[in-house]
């Protein structure tokens, strides 16, 4: 039964990275639908519905590390649109393991930097840390569901 009240409207996103972290949040969401469908509006994720809304949103949860301009610029309209902004699992926390290439010899670097020009990618894969204010981190590779639901649960009213 929908109780009328404010839902928290909740965004989920994607960047450089393997989206186990989605899959474990779609399995939570099979546990936990009873309980969240009054109080959570999923406004914005491209894993529940294609055409969502990037505005207004009280809290979204990013996976991934950033690895081109695009992403930067993606992000930084993320964080104008939200009150609160948490980095979901190791990528987005602190760029790896999706950012291995960081870790490569100069000569590897080298084999690869026509890929990186192609497709504008950074120097360095950065965490969200690098280009946006981040309020809550939710660390583990995938992400530690426990410490996602403690946080989810802190902006649930
Ligand atoms: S933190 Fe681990 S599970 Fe999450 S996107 Fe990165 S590699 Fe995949």
């Amino acid at each position: 039964m929908d109780t009328g009240a404010k839902k928290l409207r909740v965004g989920w996103y994607s960047f450089t990275c393997c989206e186990d972290s989605t899959i474990l949040f779609t399995e939570l969401l099979n546990t936990h639908w009873d309980e969240w469908k009054d109080k959570i509006e999923f406004v914005d994720a491209r894993v529940l519905k294609t055409k969502g809304e990037m505005k207004n949103l009280d809290i979204v949860f990013i996976e991934g590390a950033i690895a081109g301009t695009e992403q930067i610029a993606k992000l930084k309209k993320i964080r104008e649109n939200t009150k609160v902004l948490v980095a979901i699992g190791a990528c987005a926390v602190t760029a790896m393991p999706s950012g291995w290439r960081n870790t490569f010899t100069p000569e590897q670097k080298q084999e690869i930097q026509f890929l990186v020009d192609r497709f504008s990618h950074l120097p360095k894969v950065e965490p969200l840390s690098a280009f946006v204010k981040v309020d809550e981190i939710v660390s583990g590779c995938p992400m530690d569901e426990g410490t996602f639901l403690k946080v989810l649960n802190k902006y649930i009213t």
